[in-house]
């Protein structure tokens, strides 16, 4: 939804209906508070590029197409020059057509016939959502409305089969669905969500809605922080794997962990959150702990990857959204208390990065112990496809991977919780929660940042110096991560008297 010439008329957007759909408090603080909307971070800026990148190449599927008044958000110019435009029966890219309220604007619109246009949505995902079909049912009642006779309607996304070999083979990374039933099923829906969302906008106060799940699907609202924080810390929304479930406790009155009731139905994990919390003592299953401390066995290689993915593949051989490995972090303790080795790897250039990872990798990673990794699917999922793609490398994967070890285990299975941890077992909460140390002096504190920013600096048009000092915080948000690992172990091994 952009432009205050929209907001002023009240004019119902596709982003705005979608935005309806989600939550009457957002689309009410789109038209009479948008100033109080944050700005997109860096990594919802980068998926809105991507997917405008992904939109711009799907046009190469039809032939002297017209764009029509890019750049330009007055719905009266566009209107103006779509109805203009179509006379010239050629593909047509962002028409847009006013009816009743609502403004349309398509990602392609291709003439069939004399008189009939098929529509076509782009979408950078490899499926199909319900959501979607709402989006194309909102344009087609709109193109409907504003007298276009519709032949069709197609969702276009991207086809997970396609593996990229030489220059980008646009009609086969894209698939086309005709989705014509579907929106045509959903006709009357999308009249009524309209004229919902129209009384909600004309409403003189912001409605009160309660949270729910609709604040994190299908992503985080942009509102979250504003909404949410009025709750307090180790409020019922943080229980593990019970959102819903915090939810009716809210509406309940029940705000807080430690107030819900001894016969409130909790599940065992969840009871220890509130034991926790309560008594500020962490949970200890010292026998689960010991038994996973004996399986570690020296020399132990704490290993963490960092990988990027884009929708179109930026190298042969892969995939849309395919995960490459660019950047490695090694600590490596010959024996229990000593001090760590490390090594690291960090992709330089804009060639594939993957060969030179997985060479670097099998020089630094000691040939017997065990492999430590948080969330270890994640890196054996990676190595499996590096494997897949480098043949080379297959024997040693396939031994490797009998070596790994996942440190997630004992939190997930809460044989230690810390309630600091709010009812998570992911390493950004584990570790703060363990050492009192966490990611709060870092530049890059997650993974997505760290992808997203080694593809900005390595792809993008910077200068040296923003280059490397990028690349520096990357070297330390990797170091820490594999650091943070032997940290935890030592804290693993003081809950249990060990140290
Ligand atoms: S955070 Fe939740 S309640 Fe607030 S506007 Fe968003 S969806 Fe609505």
């Amino acid at each position: 939804m952009s432009g205050a010439n929209q907001h002023d008329l009240q004019v119902l957007s596709k982003s705005a209906f979608v935005a309806a759909l989600r939550c009457p408090k957002l689309v009410w603080k789109f038209f009479h508070a948008p100033e109080g909307l944050p700005k997109p971070d860096q990594v919802t800026q980068a998926r809105f590029e991507g997917g405008h990148e992904l939109g711009r190449l799907a046009r190469a599927l039809f032939a002297d197409g017209i764009e029509v008044m890019p750049q330009c958000c007055a719905v009266d110019l566009v209107q103006e020059a779509t109805q203009r435009l179509l006379q010239l029966r050629r593909p047509l890219f962002e028409a847009g057509f006013l009816y009743e309220g609502t403004f349309a604007r398509v990602d392609i619109l291709h003439p069939v016939g004399s008189d009939a246009w098929d529509v076509y949505e782009v979408k950078g995902c490899a499926s199909l959502e319900e959501s979607h079909i709402a989006e194309l049912a909102f344009e087609a009642r709109a193109l409907a409305g504003a007298g276009v006779r519709l032949h069709r309607c197609w969702l276009v996304y991207l086809n997970d089969e396609y593996v990229r070999s030489g220059p980008i083979d646009v009609p086969r990374l894209f698939v086309k669905a005709d989705c014509t039933q579907r929106v045509s099923m959903h006709a009357q829906r999308v009249e009524q969500w309209t004229d919902d969302a129209h009384s909600v906008i004309k409403r003189p106060a912001c409605p009160e809605v309660v949270m729910g799940v609709q604040c994190d699907q299908p992503n985080v609202c942009p509102l979250r922080g504003k909404c949410w924080n009025c709750l307090p810390n180790y409020n019922v929304t943080e229980l593990y794997r019970g959102k819903r479930k915090g939810f009716r406790l809210l509406q309940s009155g029940v705000e807080r962990i430690y107030e819900i009731p001894e016969n409130g139905s909790l599940t065992a994990r969840q009871a220890i959150q509130r034991k926790t919390i309560r008594t500020g003592i962490p949970h200890v299953e010292p026998e689960t702990i010991k038994a996973f401390l004996r399986q570690l066995a020296p020399p132990i290689a704490f290993v963490d990857f960092e990988t990027f993915s884009t929708g179109v593949p930026r190298f042969d051989g892969l995939k849309p959204y395919q995960r490459v490995p660019f950047q490695f972090s090694l600590h490596t303790l010959s024996e229990s208390g000593a001090t760590p080795e490390h090594c690291e790897f960090l992709a330089e250039g804009t060639l594939d990065p993957r060969r030179e990872f997985m060479e670097k990798l099998q020089d630094a990673i000691p040939e017997a112990g065990s492999i430590v990794a948080y969330n270890a699917v994640f890196e054996l999922g990676v190595l499996t496809e590096c494997a897949e793609a480098l043949p080379q490398y297959e024997n040693w994967v396939r031994n490797l991977k009998r070596r790994f070890i996942d440190l997630l285990q004992p939190f997930r299975s809460f044989a230690y919780y810390h309630h600091a941890q709010r009812g998570s077992a992911s390493m950004k909460s584990v570790l703060p929660a363990i050492t009192g140390r966490g990611y709060e002096d870092l530049a890059i504190r997650d993974g997505e940042t760290a992808s997203i920013e080694f593809l900005r600096v390595t792809f993008g048009q910077v200068t040296p110096e923003e280059r490397q000092r990028v690349r520096s915080h990357l070297l330390r948000y990797c170091g820490l991560d594999t650091l943070g690992m032997i940290q935890i172990v030592e804290g693993l091994r003081k809950a249990i008297g060990e140290n």
